[in-house]
């Protein structure tokens, strides 16, 4: 057997040292900061950046591995730092002064980024309107969801230009001129994620700041891909109402988690991101359906003393109910009907 890689050596270690046995209570109140004190030093928020940046440029199966088990441990914590990785390799495809800024110290975890992104999915709605003003961009509407207010340092955040181009840029993840932060949202899981909605009313960025410009539509054909694929949390969270089940009930779920893992993730590594998108999102909706059947029959097992907020089995099950919506677009939300209606 091959020692696995140091990172996911280092989530488990978090994992079962930290996150899992504060988990309940973390979920009924908010992410402590000392969470993410050691998410910061563990190196795991540089696991995609580039190494001349500092980072691990670990490969796809080391991310989702350590997804897996940082959200099957505290979906709450897994959920604040995952946002940090869209900035990083944002920057890392990118190029210009906001790239020299940024990568390194987001790379080593000296800062901790969130995203305002999921809106631009709504085009040809516009939530955020980007224009430009006295040499640098300015923002006007309302991002309905941003996670990690007053966790995380600075945020990515993206509007559509004029000209119908996604722009994404920096900005300082707290209230300023322009940016007013909703009180955190409380929600039927993770509101220990510190989940806010922004009313941006002329925030103002310089022109360094804009870290993506592109057209809307070649932007969203990229964008597109990674929502067709089934998420490594899902399996997290299915791995660990696993553990709450004997043998017998676990046994067959296992095998049914391990085949769908297997397929779904056989895709990602063998099949260029554009092929086999029915597929994909098929393999999606069976991840939901596995872990679905996990956290039920991890409620059923435990019986009515699963009613209680501190219990594991109710917290899997709410937080895998959160899943269902993270990241859905309207094409994998009909492929999931579809599925729910046969
Ligand atoms: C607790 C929580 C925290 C979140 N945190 C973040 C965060 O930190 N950052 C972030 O960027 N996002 C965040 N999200 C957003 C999340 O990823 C979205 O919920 C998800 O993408 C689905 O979007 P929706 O529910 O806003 O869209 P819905 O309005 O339900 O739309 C779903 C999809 O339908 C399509 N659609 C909707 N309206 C239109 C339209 N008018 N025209 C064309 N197509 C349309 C789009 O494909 C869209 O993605 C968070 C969500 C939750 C629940």
């Amino acid at each position: 057997m091959t020692a696995p890689h140091p990172l996911v050596a280092q989530a488990r270690r978090l994992a079962d040292d930290l996150l899992a046995p504060h988990a309940e209570q973390v979920d009924q109140g908010e992410v402590p900061v000392g969470h993410l004190t050691e998410i910061r030093r563990s190196g795991l928020l540089g696991l995609q950046a580039p190494r001349e940046y500092g980072g691990a440029a670990a490969p796809g199966a080391v991310f989702r591995e350590t997804t897996e088990i940082l959200a099957g441990a505290c979906c709450s914590t897994w959920f604040v730092q995952t946002q940090h990785h869209t900035p990083v390799l944002t920057l890392a495809k990118g190029e210009g002064p906001v790239r020299e800024r940024l990568l390194g110290r987001l790379a080593s975890g000296e800062l901790l980024s969130g995203v305002a992104y999921a809106h631009l999915r709504a085009f040809p709605r516009v939530p955020v309107r980007v224009t430009r003003e006295r040499g640098g961009r300015r923002f006007d509407g309302k991002v309905p969801w941003y996670t990690g207010w007053g966790l995380n340092d600075v945020m990515l955040l993206a509007g559509v230009t004029d000209a119908g181009e996604a722009l994404f840029a920096f900005a300082d993840a707290r209230d300023q001129p322009g940016l007013r932060a909703s009180a955190p949202m409380r929600l039927a899981a993770l509101t220990a994620a510190r989940t806010v909605s922004l009313e941006l009313d002329g925030l103002w960025l310089p022109e360094e700041s804009v870290a993506l410009c592109a057209p809307h539509d070649r932007w969203a054909a990229q964008d597109r891909l990674k929502t067709l694929n089934a998420n490594p949390a899902v399996f997290g969270i299915a791995e660990a109402a696993l553990g709450l089940l004997d043998e017998d009930t676990a046994t067959p779920l296992r095998a049914r988690l391990a085949e769908v893992r297997h397929q779904a993730y056989a895709l990602i590594d063998e099949a260029a991101p554009h092929e086999h998108p029915e597929e994909r999102l098929a393999l999606r909706t069976r991840a939901y359906d596995v872990m679905q059947a996990a956290t039920t029959a991890a409620v059923v097992t435990g019986g009515g003393r699963t009613m209680l907020l501190t219990h594991r089995a109710q917290r899997l099950a709410r937080e895998g109910l959160f899943l269902l919506v993270q990241g859905q677009t309207r094409e994998s939300r009909t492929a999931h009907l579809g599925a729910l209606a046969r």
